[in-house]
């Protein structure tokens, strides 16, 4: 079980984990390797399906997998109750983390990542994406679905084999709220549709690549080295309801982004993070995915004051993608 508490200094819900079982010995060894003992099988390896719960949903032919959904066993986010606040003080505010915590296997292929996918297997992944992100809308009181990936152990990956998770949760997480506003500050018609007309008046700049329904930039605002952008053409604030051909072609962008990024700066743990609208909420946002490279380390003054200092110009960053990209097709 988890609960969740309210920091009042910066208004931000915190999740605070009650039982995740052997959690706690991973503090100490954060310096190893993912998956340090070989002699625990892969639980997301084809032939090991009972060391999961059983699955959600699979994908693929029967029998022989390629896209399969377990719950967590140690979920941030579960159970049903609503969303009820109690002020345990006048500082200690807490809620109950009600929600969904899932794991979505990309793949039965142990030693792939995102970078290896195929077309078809990209477009396979974001189809399950969006049908447990329509699962999740679907389930009175929850309020917003986060996609994640996560790739090598600086990332916060705990088994190598290639997964994303799906967290739905009762709130909407400050990240969200923060990119809402900033589409509602925007003085245009949307801030990502603007964004990409603006890089495609500038070609070698900040874009690394595009097709007719995606588009993968550097962003001009990076707060990290080699951070990446991936913005569908289409406009749409929510990702479980994006057209097949747009959730497609966002698999395949990320696909090549990766390969590219692994490419130019070798085995790089990254995460990628899926952004979309609250699930009720009509307004403006536009979906999108972010890729965040570990190439560097938060050190005091961003924790401290929440400006970054990123050391690699994003020009610099996207000129370097796209050699890696031209290599690695
Ligand atoms: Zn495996
Ligand atoms: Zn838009
Ligand atoms: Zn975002």
């Amino acid at each position: 079980m988890s609960q969740l508490r309210l920091d009042p200094l910066t208004g931000r819900w915190v999740v605070i984990s009650l039982d995740r079982g052997e959690r706690p010995q991973a503090l100490a060894h954060r310096a190893l390797p993912v998956e340090a003992d070989p002699a625990r099988p892969c639980p997301f390896c084809p032939g090991h399906e009972e060391s999961t719960p059983p699955a959600l949903e699979t994908y693929g032919p029967e029998g022989n997998w390629l896209v399969r959904v377990v719950p967590n066993l140690y979920p941030a986010f579960s159970g049903n109750e609503h969303m009820v606040v109690d002020h345990l003080g006048p500082v200690f505010t807490q809620a109950p983390a009600s929600g969904i915590h899932e794991v979505l296997v990309l793949s039965p292929e142990h030693a792939s990542t995102w970078a290896d996918l195929s077309d078809s297997q990209a477009g396979l992944v974001m189809a399950a994406i969006r049908d447990r992100v329509a699962e999740h809308a679907s389930v009175p009181g929850l309020r917003y679905s986060q996609a994640i990936v996560n790739s090598g152990r600086e990332a916060g990956a705990s088994i190598e084999h290639p997964h994303g998770q799906l967290l739905a949760m009762s709130f909407v997480p400050r990240e969200i709220s923060d990119e809402q506003a900033g589409f509602a500050r925007f003085e245009g018609s949307c801030l990502l549709c603007t964004t990409i007309e603006a890089e495609e008046a500038s070609p070698g700049m900040r874009t690394i690549a595009a097709d007719e329904h995606a588009v993968v930039l550097c962003p001009f605002w990076s707060a990290t080295a080699y951070e990446m952008l991936i913005i569908p053409r289409d406009h749409d604030a929510h990702l479980h309801r994006a057209a097949p051909a747009a959730l497609a072609a966002v698999g395949r962008a990320l696909r090549t982004a990766l390969a590219a990024l692994r490419q130019q700066l070798g085995d790089t743990a990254y995460n990628v993070v899926f952004h979309a609208a609250p699930f009720r909420s009509e307004a403006e946002f536009h979906w999108h995915v972010h890729i965040i490279p570990k190439v560097t380390t938060q050190a005091g003054f961003e924790l401290g004051t929440g400006v970054p200092i990123n050391i690699c110009p994003p020009e610099e960053a996207a000129a370097d993608l796209r050699v890696g990209i031209g290599v690695a097709v």
